[in-house]
């Protein structure tokens, strides 16, 4: 597959080369310690503690308010977890969305099913927002944690953080972001949101997988999840994944100078694409909110079909992109996010997710709106919901 067909930067990137050259002399040459004592070591400690600075340069945080866990998965636990543990005898009440990635969905679900917590999951409406009158409504005196996502990963659609912020705040409750998707892409500044806790990744934004953020305010107390030796300020104990940390501090340095430049050139892609399917496919659905979401994403419903069955033909022509979601979509469940948008089941199997990135070219653009009207004719020239039309 060349690169420049790859259209499915939300479920992974490719490391940046400049990435990899950061992280090259901490595997061999200074393979060491950062917590032993010589002088080789100091240099790996040095190289995290930029790397802590880069981070939150992105973030707009400081350095002391960076912890780095295993990806964003392991920092949505650890915010989750880390609240509920530590504040369990104030209250049981835990308040999220419906769209949430399953990094905050299941540990939520494992919070009602076996820790006594309860949880409410926020609907949203037809372009996947959360309601700010609903989420007022739903706090309670038990409530210690909102967690609800910035940007979702499926249609793209950006929650208004800041006022979610503020109403969990005017009732003293913690609110904690999934910005794995909109960190890196657009300006996200912890300080003007006003979150509590924000997870992000770093395979998601050019850098290694198996490396996050956990940003956590100062003043700020959750309880860990791993116990060990005290490694970031005993929240996340294990021996430092030095090349891990050096990737995603670099990758963090060169997102926060070029996502602007990045918008420029991938939004009148993304807006080229959409326009195209729309004027050569009849009967396609536009899911979310894409001219207030995020840039490189577009979510369609091709009704009729399987999305399913349009990847595997665009995978054959050498295009890659996914349905539904990337970690769902090895079962046949539809997306749980389409479902809450309120789309049919039918419609849901029919959805393609096309996210863009770097790599991705006009060229690109104009091969993929060549063949997909093709392979969608193909496809619902077989398809039995299709032939009475
Ligand atoms: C990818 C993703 C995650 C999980 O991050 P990992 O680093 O793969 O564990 C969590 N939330 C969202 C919104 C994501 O897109």
């Amino acid at each position: 597959m060349d690169l420049k067909n790859y259209f499915d930067y939300n479920a992974t990137t490719p490391v940046d080369t400049r990435v990899i050259e950061a992280m090259q002399p901490f595997f061999f040459e200074n393979f060491h310690n950062p917590s032993s004592f010589y002088s080789k070591a100091g240099e790996a400690l040095h190289a995290i503690d930029i790397a802590r600075e880069q981070a939150a340069k992105l973030l707009n945080a400081q350095p002391e308010e960076i912890f780095f866990t295993s990806g964003g998965t392991e920092s949505d636990n650890l915010a989750i977890q880390g609240v509920a543990s530590m504040y369990k005898e104030k209250g049981n009440h835990i308040i999220t969305s419906a769209i949430e990635h399953p990094a905050v969905l299941k540990t939520c679900q494992f919070l009602a099913k076996k820790k006594g917590f309860e949880v409410t999951y926020l609907p949203v409406d037809e372009k996947g927002y959360v309601s700010t009158k609903e989420l007022k409504e739903s706090i309670k005196d038990t409530t210690i944690l909102v967690t609800i996502m910035h940007a979702n990963n499926e249609i793209g659609t950006l929650q208004p953080l800041k006022e979610l912020v503020e109403i969990a705040h005017s009732r003293g409750v913690y609110f904690h972001t999934d910005a794995v998707q909109s960190t890196g892409k657009i300006p996200v500044d912890v300080k003007n949101l006003g979150v509590d806790m924000l997870s992000f990744s770093s395979h998601k934004i050019y850098g290694p997988k198996g490396m996050g953020v956990l940003y956590l305010k100062k003043g700020v107390k959750i309880d860990p999840l791993l116990f060990g030796g005290g490694h970031e300020h005993g929240l996340r104990a294990g021996t430092e994944n030095v090349t891990g940390i050096v990737g995603i501090g670099k990758a963090a340095e060169i997102a926060l100078a070029e996502m602007a430049d990045e918008e420029k050139k991938l939004r009148p892609l993304r807006d080229r694409l959409k326009k195209g399917i729309l004027e050569t496919i009849p009967d396609v659905l536009v899911n979310g909110d894409p001219e207030n979401g995020l840039y490189n994403t577009l979510n369609v419903s091709i009704r009729h079909i399987e999305g399913e069955s349009i990847l595997a033909m665009l995978d054959a022509d050498g295009f890659a992109l996914s349905s539904g979601s990337a970690c769902s979509s090895k079962s046949l469940d539809p997306s749980h996010v389409l479902l809450a948008i309120g789309l049919k089941h039918e419609d849901a199997h029919g959805s393609l997710r096309i996210s863009l990135g770097k790599y991705n070219s006009e060229d690109a653009v104009n091969n993929l709106l060549e063949t997909l009207p093709t392979v969608v004719q193909r496809l619902r020239s077989m398809s039995p919901f299709w032939t009475n039309k």
